[in-house]
Protein backbone atom coordinates (compact mmCIF):
# COMPACT_ATOMS: atom_id res chain seq x y z
CA UNK A 1 0.00 0.00 0.00
CA UNK A 2 1.33 3.38 -0.86
CA UNK A 3 0.60 4.96 2.58
CA UNK A 4 2.94 2.49 3.85
CA UNK A 5 0.32 3.35 7.20
CA UNK A 6 2.13 5.51 8.73
CA UNK A 7 1.54 8.72 10.09
CA UNK A 8 3.90 10.56 7.95
CA UNK A 9 2.77 9.39 4.91
CA UNK A 10 -0.50 10.39 5.56
CA UNK A 11 0.64 14.05 6.37
CA UNK A 12 2.44 14.17 3.34
CA UNK A 13 -1.27 12.96 1.47
CA UNK A 14 -3.58 14.69 3.64
CA UNK A 15 -1.56 18.42 2.85
CA UNK A 16 -1.53 17.12 -1.05
CA UNK A 17 -5.09 15.33 -1.60
CA UNK A 18 -6.94 15.56 1.11
CA UNK A 19 -10.39 17.17 1.22
CA UNK A 20 -10.33 20.65 3.62
CA UNK A 21 -12.55 18.21 6.44
CA UNK A 22 -9.97 15.28 6.31
CA UNK A 23 -7.35 17.63 6.27
CA UNK A 24 -8.36 19.52 9.28
CA UNK A 25 -8.70 15.55 11.24
CA UNK A 26 -5.96 14.29 10.15
CA UNK A 27 -3.74 17.44 11.59
CA UNK A 28 -5.53 17.71 15.24
CA UNK A 29 -5.30 13.70 15.53
CA UNK A 30 -1.54 13.90 14.42
CA UNK A 31 -1.25 17.09 17.24
CA UNK A 32 -3.14 15.71 19.93
CA UNK A 33 -2.96 11.79 19.48
CA UNK A 34 -6.80 12.07 20.30
CA UNK A 35 -9.52 11.93 18.30
CA UNK A 36 -13.32 12.11 19.31
CA UNK A 37 -16.15 9.57 18.49
CA UNK A 38 -17.43 12.10 15.59
CA UNK A 39 -13.67 11.98 13.90
CA UNK A 40 -13.50 8.59 14.43
CA UNK A 41 -16.27 7.83 12.70
CA UNK A 42 -15.75 10.28 9.47
CA UNK A 43 -12.20 10.05 9.42
CA UNK A 44 -12.26 5.70 10.05
CA UNK A 45 -14.45 5.45 7.43
CA UNK A 46 -12.46 8.21 4.73
CA UNK A 47 -9.11 5.83 5.25
CA UNK A 48 -10.84 2.79 4.83
CA UNK A 49 -12.35 4.18 2.02
CA UNK A 50 -8.60 5.15 0.17
CA UNK A 51 -7.91 1.09 0.69
CA UNK A 52 -6.53 0.79 4.01
CA UNK A 53 -7.03 -2.48 5.34
CA UNK A 54 -7.96 -3.26 8.99
CA UNK A 55 -4.63 -4.08 10.28
CA UNK A 56 -3.34 -0.73 8.32
CA UNK A 57 -6.11 1.28 9.54
CA UNK A 58 -5.33 -0.02 13.22
CA UNK A 59 -1.88 0.51 12.62
CA UNK A 60 -2.16 4.19 12.38
CA UNK A 61 -4.64 4.84 15.15
CA UNK A 62 -2.93 2.41 17.18
CA UNK A 63 0.67 4.52 16.68
CA UNK A 64 -1.18 7.88 17.78
CA UNK A 65 -3.57 6.79 20.49
CA UNK A 66 -0.56 5.06 22.09
CA UNK A 67 1.62 8.62 22.69
CA UNK A 68 -0.83 9.13 25.07
CA UNK A 69 -2.40 5.35 26.42
CA UNK A 70 -0.62 2.10 26.53
CA UNK A 71 -1.24 -0.47 23.97
CA UNK A 72 -3.63 -2.55 26.32
CA UNK A 73 -5.87 0.89 26.73
CA UNK A 74 -5.87 1.31 23.31
CA UNK A 75 -7.13 -2.13 22.82
CA UNK A 76 -10.15 -2.02 25.26
CA UNK A 77 -10.77 1.17 24.35
CA UNK A 78 -10.62 2.42 20.63
CA UNK A 79 -9.33 -0.77 18.33
CA UNK A 80 -13.52 -1.60 18.72
CA UNK A 81 -14.89 1.13 16.25
CA UNK A 82 -11.85 0.61 13.51
CA UNK A 83 -12.93 -2.92 13.60
CA UNK A 84 -16.35 -2.49 13.80
CA UNK A 85 -15.80 -0.51 10.62
CA UNK A 86 -14.64 -2.89 8.87
CA UNK A 87 -17.35 -5.11 9.53
CA UNK A 88 -15.60 -7.74 12.00
CA UNK A 89 -17.59 -7.07 15.01
CA UNK A 90 -21.00 -5.98 15.94
CA UNK A 91 -23.34 -6.06 13.02
CA UNK A 92 -20.78 -7.49 10.87
CA UNK A 93 -21.67 -4.41 8.33
CA UNK A 94 -19.29 -3.63 5.81
CA UNK A 95 -20.32 0.77 6.37
CA UNK A 96 -19.70 3.21 3.78
CA UNK A 97 -17.26 5.94 4.33
CA UNK A 98 -19.55 9.17 4.65
CA UNK A 99 -20.43 11.78 1.86
CA UNK A 100 -20.87 15.27 1.88
CA UNK A 101 -24.20 15.46 2.80
CA UNK A 102 -23.96 13.46 5.84
CA UNK A 103 -21.33 15.03 6.93
CA UNK A 104 -22.41 18.75 5.80
CA UNK A 105 -25.87 17.92 8.24
CA UNK A 106 -24.23 16.53 11.45
CA UNK A 107 -24.08 17.91 14.73
CA UNK A 108 -20.62 19.27 15.63
CA UNK A 109 -20.81 20.45 19.03
CA UNK A 110 -17.85 22.71 20.52
CA UNK A 111 -14.73 21.34 20.72
CA UNK A 112 -15.75 18.53 18.38
CA UNK A 113 -13.69 18.82 14.75
CA UNK A 114 -15.46 16.43 12.71
CA UNK A 115 -17.70 17.90 10.04
CA UNK A 116 -17.48 20.19 6.89
CA UNK A 117 -15.21 23.14 7.84
CA UNK A 118 -17.19 25.18 4.91
CA UNK A 119 -20.39 24.37 7.33
CA UNK A 120 -18.85 24.43 10.92
CA UNK A 121 -16.41 26.63 11.02
CA UNK A 122 -17.06 29.99 11.75
CA UNK A 123 -16.33 32.62 9.27
CA UNK A 124 -12.85 33.80 11.36
CA UNK A 125 -11.67 29.96 11.74
CA UNK A 126 -12.64 29.23 8.03
CA UNK A 127 -10.33 32.49 7.09
CA UNK A 128 -7.60 31.28 9.19
CA UNK A 129 -7.27 27.78 8.17
CA UNK A 130 -7.84 28.92 4.35
CA UNK A 131 -4.57 31.39 4.77
CA UNK A 132 -2.97 28.76 7.16
CA UNK A 133 -3.21 25.99 4.11
CA UNK A 134 -1.11 28.63 1.78
CA UNK A 135 -4.60 29.83 -0.12
CA UNK A 136 -4.23 33.37 -1.84
CA UNK A 137 -6.35 36.53 -0.17
CA UNK A 138 -8.73 36.49 -3.20
CA UNK A 139 -8.99 32.57 -3.18
CA UNK A 140 -10.51 32.89 0.38
CA UNK A 141 -12.86 35.60 -0.68
CA UNK A 142 -14.05 33.83 -3.35
CA UNK A 143 -14.76 31.08 -0.66
CA UNK A 144 -16.59 32.71 1.67
CA UNK A 145 -18.82 33.88 -0.82
CA UNK A 146 -19.96 30.93 -1.92
CA UNK A 147 -19.81 29.84 2.22
CA UNK A 148 -22.22 32.89 2.65
CA UNK A 149 -24.55 31.55 0.36
CA UNK A 150 -24.65 28.29 1.69
CA UNK A 151 -22.99 26.86 -1.44
CA UNK A 152 -20.51 24.51 1.04
CA UNK A 153 -19.94 21.40 -1.49
CA UNK A 154 -19.26 24.17 -4.13
CA UNK A 155 -16.88 26.10 -1.79
CA UNK A 156 -14.95 22.61 -1.40
CA UNK A 157 -14.87 22.23 -5.55
CA UNK A 158 -13.18 25.57 -5.63
CA UNK A 159 -10.68 24.84 -3.00
CA UNK A 160 -10.31 21.98 -4.86
CA UNK A 161 -9.68 23.74 -7.71
CA UNK A 162 -7.61 26.63 -6.06
CA UNK A 163 -5.08 23.62 -4.39
CA UNK A 164 -4.75 21.72 -7.71
CA UNK A 165 -4.39 24.88 -10.47
CA UNK A 166 -7.04 22.86 -11.89
CA UNK A 167 -10.70 22.33 -11.63
CA UNK A 168 -12.45 18.98 -10.50
CA UNK A 169 -14.38 16.88 -13.00
CA UNK A 170 -17.47 17.43 -11.11
CA UNK A 171 -18.51 18.98 -7.82
CA UNK A 172 -17.16 17.28 -5.17
CA UNK A 173 -20.08 15.56 -3.54
CA UNK A 174 -17.74 12.87 -1.10
CA UNK A 175 -14.27 13.37 0.19
CA UNK A 176 -13.29 10.41 -1.27
CA UNK A 177 -14.00 11.77 -4.69
CA UNK A 178 -11.97 14.44 -4.03
CA UNK A 179 -9.01 12.01 -2.65
CA UNK A 180 -9.44 10.25 -6.31
CA UNK A 181 -9.80 13.35 -8.29
CA UNK A 182 -6.82 14.66 -7.28
CA UNK A 183 -5.31 11.58 -7.81
CA UNK A 184 -5.80 11.65 -11.22
CA UNK A 185 -4.15 15.02 -11.15
CA UNK A 186 -1.25 14.51 -9.04
CA UNK A 187 -0.54 10.66 -9.97
FE1 LIG B 1 -15.36 17.46 3.20
FE2 LIG B 1 -17.42 17.39 1.52
FE3 LIG B 1 -17.06 19.47 3.18
FE4 LIG B 1 -15.47 19.09 1.10
S1 LIG B 1 -17.69 19.54 1.05
S2 LIG B 1 -14.83 19.62 3.17
S3 LIG B 1 -15.30 16.86 1.05
S4 LIG B 1 -17.54 17.36 3.75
Amino acid sequence: NKFSVKGEFLDYYSKKQFPLCMRHIHQIFRSTHHMKHGCRLQYGLFLKGLGLTLEECLKVWRDEFTKLVDDNTFEKKYSYIVRHQHGKVGGMIQYKPYNCMKIITSNVGSGEHHGCPFKHFDATQLRQKLLEYGLSGTGIEEIMNLVKDTHYQIACTKYFELVHHKPSKSVINHPNQYFDESNEILN
